[in-house]
């Protein structure tokens, strides 16, 4: 009999530590051509074959074809599909629902908290003028320039009101720069239909209606899960309530954004600038017109929350846990499409894939 199959479409754990952690149960493993430095692996077809008569599907993002359901569909035992990353834009979870499979992801604290300390990080390198400060220096300029002046954050005692930070989207890392910035004493406005009340008045900050926190803003944060509803939620419409002055810092989902919109907004500076972690296509191309915008944006490549000692370590673990507990009949505890459970319970609860197709020499015992 066969070893459980895990297809990785999208390998990240370059220790192979959780490779092992699988193989020592008795998993035999597939690995994709995808990863994180780059995100364009194996197409569509080539996926669906890999997929063939696997147990679980496990990996991080992944660019050059979404789990769909036709690759999904190529094992009928195929119980799990578990992403070490946050978010789960690049699976049909729609199909995964309908064919009882779950779907997991792996909001670990390093990741998000990440996002909102970077996300900082990239406001405050373009209000206070960091990189500008520093090239005007190395160049060999005189020494001061009032170009260089920075705008500074919070309210102050002589009635300097401060500025208006707008989130859009306050849960975990909405919510984390909102604690963050309270120090800096900006007001802070959220936008975020899904959220109560009582997280605004925990985070301290003012309920809004989108429209209301694109004319208030100076700083306008993108922190949504990308949705059909969140899909270009900032397009033209949107950035011409914006402020003039007002920057845009998108960590979230490139699709969130309408790019065309978005460079046109900053060519004609109807905004004052942009800073971005995420794109509607990564890699971002060479000859994107973002690549052309100088300092009016601040460019990062998808890699805003990755720390030196954590990288993606915690998500794949927790990952590949997910994948042993639904491998041996037990749902995992960061299930994302939950309304799957009772079905898939129908199917798997209890049942260990090396119940239901033992292997004398590879069963693990638990
Ligand atoms: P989360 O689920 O805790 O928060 C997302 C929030 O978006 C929720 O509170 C939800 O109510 C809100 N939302 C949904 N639809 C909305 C809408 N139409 N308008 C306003 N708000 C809406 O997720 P999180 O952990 O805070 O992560 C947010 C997103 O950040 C992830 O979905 C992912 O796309 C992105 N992310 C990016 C990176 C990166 O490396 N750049 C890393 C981690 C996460």
């Amino acid at each position: 009999m066969s070893a459980a199959k895990v297809f990785i479409f999208a390998p990240a754990d370059p220790t192979a530590e959780t490779h092992k952690m699988l193989e020592d149960q008795g998993c035999k493993l597939i690995l994709g051509k995808a990863s994180w430095d780059t995100p364009h692996g194996n197409n569509e077809a080539e996926m669906a074959r890999m997929a063939e008569g696997c147990d679980a599907l496990a990996g991080t993002s992944i660019r050059s074809s979404p789990i769909t359901r036709r690759i999904m569909e190529r094992s009928d035992k195929l119980r799990i599909v578990a992403k070490y990353t946050i978010g789960v834009d690049d699976v049909d979870v729609e199909a995964a629902t309908d064919l009882g499979i779950l779907v997991t992801h792996s909001p670990t604290e390093s990741n998000w908290g990440g996002v909102a300390e970077g996300t900082i990080t990239a406001m405050l390198t373009m209000l206070k003028k960091v990189r500008e400060r520093d090239r005007h220096l190395k160049a060999g300029n005189p020494w001061r320039d009032q170009r260089l002046q920075g705008t500074y954050v919070g309210a102050r005692a002589d009635g300097y009101p401060g500025l208006t930070l707008g989130l859009i989207g306050l849960g975990r890392i909405g919510g984390r720069v909102a604690t963050l910035m309270r120090p800096w004493q900006a007001r802070i406005l959220a936008y975020d239909p899904y959220v109560p009340d009582v997280k605004f008045t925990e985070y301290g900050v003012q309920r809004v209606d989108l429209d209301t926190l694109l004319r208030e803003s100076d700083v306008v944060s993108l922190h949504v899960v990308l949705t059909r509803e969140t899909r270009q939620m900032i397009a033209g419409a949107q950035l011409a309530l914006m402020k003039p002055s007002a920057i845009l810092i998108n960590t979230s989902r490139g699709f969130c954004v309408d790019e065309l919109a978005l460079v046109e907004a900053l060519q004609q500076e109807r905004i004052a600038g942009a800073a971005l972690d995420v794109f509607e296509q990564e890699p971002l191309a060479l000859d994107s017109p973002l690549r052309a915008l100088g300092d009016k944006v601040l460019l990062s490549p998808h890699m805003v929350s990755s720390n030196v000692g954590s990288g993606l370590r915690p998500g794949v673990r927790w990952a590949t846990e997910s994948v042993l507990f639904a491998l041996h009949g037990e749902v995992p505890d960061n299930v994302y499409n939950t309304e799957a459970i009772p079905r898939w319970q129908s199917r798997f609860a209890g049942k260990s894939v090396w119940e239901v197709n033992p292997d004398p020499v590879t069963s693990p015992a638990r």
